[in-house]
């Protein structure tokens, strides 16, 4: 599905300072895979990187995507194939309704992967449908897009707007931060039934915690620019005893 492979990123601003440093990574079809580590170890950027954010240039490496390298398409060339980035800080947007915007981005993706667009009624039978996923109120759907959200409420929004798109992949980035324990259980719920579909899930997050809700087929661990530990469940549990301290001489030997 994604293979990211000795990735090397600098800051397009400036292009002394290295950010990734040799990245591999492989997302098979339908797998979950968390990526932890500390705060400024590059979760988010490979993230953006993934998603063509334009502040990032890739110096080496590739990411495949269905075989196929993406470092040349735009964000949305790469959404339209079926790749979904909830960021950090999702975005307001005033005065288009949650169900507009669904519509637009559904048909475009659909249309651009040879797929049967919906009309507005078919849509909203779709739509009232995959409310169920996490447990969302149908009022919901006529609110300006995440304007006056919760912190919790635009988290949720995030795992909806998954499920109503359907992408093949998902880059998930501290989705579970700032949640409270039940809206934690309804967006861990969420991720496992998409998972469910045969869809590819990546979790970036810093604490342990959202995996007592969601078992992770793989666990990474990035230190300083790169993947430095590779795992199962087990690995999230160990760095929840042991922090990442006993990972740091790890970080040094290149790869
Ligand atoms: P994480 O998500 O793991 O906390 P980030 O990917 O946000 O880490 O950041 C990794 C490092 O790259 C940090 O030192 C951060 O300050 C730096 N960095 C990220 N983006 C930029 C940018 N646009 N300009 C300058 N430095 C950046
Ligand atoms: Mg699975
Ligand atoms: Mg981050």
């Amino acid at each position: 599905m994604l293979e990211v492979k000795d990735l090397h990123v600098c800051v397009e601003e400036d292009p002394s300072e290295k950010i990734l440093k040799g990245v591999n990574l492989t997302i098979g079809k339908g797998e979950i895979h968390a990526i932890m580590g500390p705060n400024g170890s590059g979760k988010s950027t490979l993230s953006k990187v993934v998603a063509g954010h334009e502040a990032y240039e890739v110096t080496q490496g590739d990411i495949l995507f269905e075989g196929e390298s993406i470092l040349d398409l735009d964000p949305d060339e790469r959404a339209h194939k079926g790749l979904f980035l909830a960021f950090q800080y999702p975005v307001e947007v005033p005065g288009v309704t949650n169900k507009t915007l669904l519509r637009q981005a559904y048909n475009t993706i659909a249309k651009e992967q040879g797929r049967e667009e919906l009309d507005p009624i078919e849509f909203e039978d779709y739509i009232n449908e995959r409310l169920n996923v996490v447990d969302m109120k149908p009022e919901f759907l006529d609110r300006s897009v995440n304007a006056g959200f919760s912190g919790g409420e635009k988290k949720r929004n995030e795992i909806f707007q998954m499920a109503v798109l359907n992408p093949k992949l998902s880059f998930l980035d501290e989705t579970d931060s700032g949640l409270d324990i039940d809206a934690l259980k309804i967006v861990a719920n969420g991720i496992n039934q998409i998972a469910d579909e045969e869809k590819s899930v990546v979790m970036v997050t810093h604490y342990q915690r959202i995996l007592d809700y969601i078992q992770p087929d793989h666990v990474h661990v990035m230190l300083d620019g790169k993947v430095v530990k590779s795992g199962d469940k087990d690995l999230a549990l160990k760095l929840e005893e042991q922090g990442y301290d006993w990972l740091t001489d790890l970080a040094s030997v290149s790869v």
